[in-house]
């Protein structure tokens, strides 16, 4: 399958670059997939996920945190607000985030400073999609385990009759 080079660039560094058979993308007005000879397109990014599949190897995501899109046809240029991989999210810390974003969005404050509102909002959407992504990690990997502590039947059987 023909490849596509995507890079995910983050405002202090480069957080994945690889060639790959396909992204998905949280755009502003709904998710959407980039692969190889995709039509040239430059879109917003809302906070989410960020799905990176290539052949071969496990699927990899990302949460971001909004910002632009560039697709051309062997290219998908991500420059985002904040990435992290799945495996780079501290949930505690996006926990408490969240938390402090949901504080200040219930209390009266909120009507008299708009910009902060509104920076509250984007905090909280941040925090949700990190949260989901590194949760889909921990939901991947305890699945994993349990496969290995339990093999499957078929397994069992020719090991049973070897
Ligand atoms: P916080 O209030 O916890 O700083 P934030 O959403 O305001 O959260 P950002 O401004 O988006 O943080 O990010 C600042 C830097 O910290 C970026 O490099 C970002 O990748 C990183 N970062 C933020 N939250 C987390 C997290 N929960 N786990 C890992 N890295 C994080």
């Amino acid at each position: 399958m023909a490849k596509t080079h995507f890079s995910l660039i983050a405002q202090d560094r480069i957080v994945y670059e690889d060639d790959v058979d396909m992204v998905l993308l949280p755009g502003s007005s709904g998710v959407f997939a980039a692969m190889s000879k995709h039509a040239p397109l430059m879109a917003t990014l809302q906070p989410g996920e960020i799905m990176v599949r290539k052949e071969g190897e496990e699927d990899r995501f990302f949460a971001v945190g909004g910002g632009f899109v560039e697709v051309r046809p062997d290219e998908v240029i991500v420059l985002a607000r904040s990435a992290e991989a799945a495996e780079e999210i501290d949930i505690q810390r996006a926990e408490e985030a969240l938390r402090r974003a949901q504080e200040y969005l219930r209390s009266p404050e909120k009507e008299r400073d708009i910009e902060r509102r509104l920076a509250m909002e984007a905090a909280l959407r941040r925090s949700l999609a990190r949260m989901k992504v590194a949760r889909k990690r921990a939901a991947v990997r305890a699945r994993g385990a349990e496969r290995s502590a339990f093999p499957p039947q078929q397994e069992s059987q020719e090991e049973a009759s070897s």
